[in-house]
């Protein structure tokens, strides 16, 4: 699982912060960071943001698939 992250239509609304338990989501110097490894209610972060600035992707394997 990985975060995207529009910066460009975030509004600094600060929501995913705050819903944010275990430090995955940072606010620091005006900037959003998100550490997708915590434990975080992820699906809750995402919907939470009013401008859809925040979504989710499966992580692509590195491992070659067969035919
Ligand atoms: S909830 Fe969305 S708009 Fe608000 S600060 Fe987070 S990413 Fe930006």
């Amino acid at each position: 699982m990985k975060i995207i992250y529009d910066e460009k239509i975030c509004v600094r609304c600060l929501a995913c912060v705050s819903e944010s338990e275990f430090g995955g989501v940072i606010y620091e110097r005006g900037r959003i960071f998100f550490e997708e490894t915590r434990a975080e209610d992820w699906n809750e972060i995402i919907s939470i943001c009013p401008v859809a600035a925040i979504k989710k992707v499966a992580e692509a394997t590195d491992k070659a698939v067969s035919c």
